[in-house]
């Protein structure tokens, strides 16, 4: 959806204003197009690009040194007119002649054919070369009727260094047409792109569908798949895009990601990954590749896949200087570092703990595993209580935490307590994100550290490791009782295990005393305002709902209690 205009007629324009006046650097707006703002040598080649509008960074975007002299701009998906391509040509030449290069449709192929001829009428050196490199639209039989795409950017780069590089038209010609012939993409789409001003896309995929070959401005596909995984997509391209390997190609490729619209940096870079992996798999050399939006096509739910095949010259040309606002490329002036990819290795691995403190360890372990269950459990009903005035993570936070904290422990199992719980720890921080993980992490690596490696243990011990929890959980996140946090449960259970120990009750019981006073803080706090962490903004919305912290500390709480009365019955009916 595009939402943002005055007049939807006017959106390409307005939208091309504001563009010059944020890059005034680079461009300058012209009757057409824009045009590089910075010198160019006399007798330099001018490169002139364009097409509709709605595809930024193509093509006003790519104007600048090392890149597009100029670019004619069109209305939103439609050809610049052959009067506009004339004007921006007109300004743009420099005395070397004219090289136009576009994507290869109708109407951009007549208006800019049109011009070519009226400034070859006027005496003027115009070539043209026409980026072909989508192979859903074409057989590569018939290789000059296929539709550019995201071939732009390979043609318009080694066209635009060629002729920075002072090289005259014939050769900025014969390179940019070489790019052209090992330039193969192909896209996909999840949906259509909306016109400004339309309230629907102007097409659409079948939910659950992905359409193969779908040209950037809804030109039928190839077919339409069951929505594949990353990996699977990954496959499907590079395979598909390798059956058209040029028969001249080396090893060396350059693959492109380009995002279509409206598909996240994130995903992008998840897919890049993939095909990465299955071109070195073939046994190919990535060349700088580009992962990013080069060549959209308004809010489109897609992306595509371009490889380009560089020979030396055309690397060379591809990796040279470039500056224009949507796309640099600086040539590296420093060695590449070199850094220690290994993990550090953790503090923790040392001694290897007293008798003593390797069967509590095991219990540790044993705690740990209940956790993680009580966690599994109650993670959905936590991610909603967060979601009430925090950002909905909690539950899935500590089952993350949970479960690593557990694995930490296991593959620790038979190291002393005080390694098992700060190798638990250090997983639960690591792996939970969010302010209860590193909390949570911080009082389990000090409960460790509390406990150390003893010849012997003693309930008073247990008190001891829990206070260390609180103190690190207050001392890292500065909460006092009251403020509506994980320590309004945290304090009590802590304060009650300790008195209950000292008047001579057994762990157990003592534990389940404390978690019911946990149990009370946790409840308390739906009456309370927050007065730190993600909720404090939305206070209003927190009041009658408890906090998820202290309500899933509470909850812990009683299961670890379960598990030590379960000890003293065990100690007993053993004495
Ligand atoms: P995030 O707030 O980063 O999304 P979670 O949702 O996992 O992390 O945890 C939220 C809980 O963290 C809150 O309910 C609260 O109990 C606890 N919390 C937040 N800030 C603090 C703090 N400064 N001290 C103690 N506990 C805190
Ligand atoms: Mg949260």
């Amino acid at each position: 959806m595009t939402s943002i205009y005055d007049d939807p007629a006017a959106f390409a324009d307005d939208a091309l204003d504001g563009f010059v006046a944020a890059n005034r650097r680079y461009v300058d707006r012209l009757d057409g197009g824009v045009i590089r703002a910075t010198e160019v040598p006399p007798g330099q080649v001018a490169v002139v690009v364009g097409g509709g509008s709605g595809h930024y960074p193509a093509f006003a975007g790519l104007v600048g040194t090392g890149l597009a002299t100029a670019a004619a701009c069109g209305n939103i998906f439609a050809s610049p007119s052959a009067g506009q391509i004339y004007r921006v040509a007109k300004a743009a030449d420099a005395g070397g002649g004219v090289l136009f290069c576009y994507g290869n449709y109708a109407g951009d192929v007549m208006h800019f054919s049109q011009t070519e001829l009226r400034l070859r009428g006027e005496g003027m050196d115009a070539r043209t070369v026409r980026v072909t490199d989508d192979v859903a639209s074409a057989p590569i039989e018939q290789q000059h009727k296929r539709r550019g795409v995201a071939g732009d950017l390979t043609v318009f780069k080694v066209a635009g260094a060629a002729a920075e590089a002072g090289k005259d038209i014939d050769e900025v010609e014969r390179l940019a047409r070489k790019a052209n012939d090992r330039t193969r993409s192909l896209g996909i789409a999840f949906g259509g792109c909306t016109l400004p001003g339309d309230s629907s896309p102007l097409f659409s995929v079948p939910a659950g569908k992905v359409s193969l070959g779908l040209g950037i401005h809804g030109e039928p596909g190839i077919s339409d798949l069951e929505l594949p995984t990353a990996s699977d997509l990954a496959a499907l391209l590079v395979r598909r895009l390798l059956t058209e390997r040029p028969t001249d190609a080396g090893t060396a490729v350059v693959p492109i990601v380009n995002g279509l619209g409206t598909v996240k940096y994130d995903e992008l870079f998840l897919l890049y990954g993939k095909i990465e992996k299955n071109l070195v798999d073939e046994g190919l050399r990535v060349v700088e590749p580009e992962c990013g939006e080069l060549v959209t096509s308004l809010d489109m739910p897609g992306l595509s896949l371009t490889l380009f095949w560089p020979d030396d010259e055309l690397a060379e040309y591809w990796s040279a200087p470039a500056d224009s606002p949507a796309y640099r490329k600086v040539p590296g002036t420093r060695k590449a570092r070199r850094h220690n990819a290994r993990r550090p290795r953790a503090a923790t691995a040392a001694d290897p703990g007293t008798e003593e403190a390797i069967r509590v360890g095991r219990l540790a372990v044993d705690v740990l595993e209940k956790i993680s269950a009580v966690v599994a459990g109650s993670e959905a009903a936590w991610g909603k209580l967060d979601s009430v005035a925090g950002d909905g993570d909690h539950g899935i936070g500590m089952r993350r935490g949970a479960d690593a904290a557990l694995a930490a422990a296991r593959a620790a199992t038979g190291t002393g307590v005080r390694d098992i719980l700060i190798s638990a720890g250090e997983a639960w921080s690591e792996r939970a994100g969010g302010t209860s993980g590193a909390l949570w992490g911080t009082g389990l690596i000090q409960a460790g550290n509390a406990l150390g490696n003893r010849d012997a243990y003693s309930a008073a011990d247990a008190a001891a490791a829990v206070r260390a929890f609180a103190s690190a959980v207050t001392e890292l996140g500065g909460a006092a009782v009251g403020d509506k946090t994980m320590v309004d449960a945290l304090a009590p259970f802590a304060d009650v295990l300790s008195e209950e120990l000292d008047g001579d009750a057994q762990l157990g019981q003592a534990l389940l005393k404390a978690a019911a006073a946990a149990r009370r803080g946790a409840d308390a706090t739906a009456e309370l305002i927050p007065r730190l962490g993600r909720a404090r903004p939305l206070a209003e919305k927190s009041l009658g709902h408890p906090d998820p912290g202290a309500m899933s500390f509470a909850v812990i709480a009683q299961a670890v209690a379960e598990i030590g009365s379960r000890i003293d019955n065990l100690s007993e009916s053993e004495r």
